[in-house]
């Protein structure tokens, strides 16, 4: 699977659009790539470390600092300024510099602590930054103003990115309010015979077809037209979400649904019997067949990514096959292909296992 590599960015909608509209707003522009590298090189090449001890040496006795000190692992978030000081300003305009910032800043709000506790290191940095470039060039104006002008842009658009970054939370919490949404939708859903999202029969109808299929199985003779039901679930769907978001997720389903029906034959029924898991119906199929059909899906899901928006996204499937006994009811068939999904979980995923 490649995941992207600036989820945070993805999240709070930093395109290469967005970036360029945030640095046009607040004056950076490629002259700053040449300041930026002057900057490190008259004033913190080989002394960014005592830049931040000094630092530091201010927050601990900054009384908000003081207090949560032990909260933020204060050696990591040292190594971290000391990274940050050494790198200050350099490739200010990607969506990694970006990335980096939203990233620090939202382990810090999910730490709970405050939005001003984090600025103060950005307000630090600036006033030694702006202090040395003064010593070292206060008889040329020339040189030094846009010097420091560079630093008041460049601080300027970390503690904008820091209070970003501050939002990435509350976008998790409203991501599980809509989480609950479709939930809620989904099992309204299940009443009606399509399931909107996939395309493929709801659960409602999936059942209501099963039972048909079942009596005419029974009256039919088993061996004259056998009956096989495969269960499938995804596997680690759930990082899917968590990595592209439940939107991606949805849209995943969708393709995952047509390639299975794909996959099957079109007197098959496919339907969708719960969030990521997909049950087949097969009449007049014996065992054999329906093992085989199994692994072709298992071949369909797998074979090639899915191409959705710009991502390219792989994912697996794991199956369980069972055919219908005599006198047997579709709850103790479902449960049958149900473990035996479940056996093919547990015994590594992407593979069929029968019951
Ligand atoms: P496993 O390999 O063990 O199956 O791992 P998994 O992460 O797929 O775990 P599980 O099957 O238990 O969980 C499925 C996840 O799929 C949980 C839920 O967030 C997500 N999911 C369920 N329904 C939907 C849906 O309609 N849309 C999206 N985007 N995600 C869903
Ligand atoms: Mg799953
Ligand atoms: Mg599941």
């Amino acid at each position: 699977m490649n995941a992207p590599a600036t989820p945070h960015s993805i999240a709070l909608g930093f395109n290469d659009k967005r970036i360029r509209e945030v640095l046009s707003i607040l004056g950076l522009d490629a002259a700053h790539h040449a300041l930026a590298e002057q900057i490190r090189a008259e004033v913190i090449a080989g002394r960014a470390g005592e830049l931040v001890n000094s630092c530091f040496a201010t927050l601990a006795r900054t009384h908000g600092f003081s207090l949560i000190e032990k909260d933020i692992g204060s050696d990591s978030f040292k190594q971290t300024w000391v990274h940050y000081v050494q790198c200050f300003g350099r490739n200010f305009d990607t969506a990694e510099y970006f990335e980096e910032r939203l990233q620090l800043s939202a382990a810090f709000a999910r730490a709970k602590i405050p939005l001003s506790v984090l600025h103060l290191p950005y307000c630090l940095t600036q006033e030694l930054l702006i202090g040395s470039l003064s010593d070292k060039f206060n008889e040329n104006s020339r040189t030094l103003w846009p010097l420091l002008d560079a630093v008041l842009k460049l601080i300027s658009l970390d503690l904008y990115l820091t209070a970003e970054g501050y939002r990435l939370p509350e976008l998790d919490e409203l991501e599980e309010d809509l989480d609950k949404l479709r939930k809620e939708t989904f099992r309204l859903q299940r009443r009606t015979s399509t399931d909107e999202l996939t395309g493929v029969m709801s659960y409602a109808k999936l059942m209501e077809s099963l039972e048909q299929q079942i009596d005419r199985t029974h009256r039919r003779g088993h061996d004259r037209s056998p009956l096989c039901l495969i269960m499938s679930d995804l596997d680690f769907f759930k990082k899917i979400n968590d990595t592209y978001g439940h939107m991606m997720g949805d849209l995943v389903l969708r393709h995952v649904a047509g390639r299975i029906q794909s996959a099957t034959r079109n007197f098959d029924l496919v339907g969708r019997f719960g969030g990521e898991e997909f049950v087949i119906i097969m009449t007049d199929t014996n065992l054999e067949l329906a093992t085989a059909i199994a692994e072709r899906i298992r071949e369909a899901v797998m074979h090639a990514p899915f191409h959705v928006k710009r991502f390219n996204i792989r994912i697996t499937i794991s199956l369980g096959v069972a055919m219908l006994r005599q006198g047997e009811r579709k709850e103790s068939l479902l449960e049958r292909a149900d473990a035996a999904m479940y056996e093919a979980k547990r015994s590594g995923r992407n593979r069929v296992v029968i019951a």
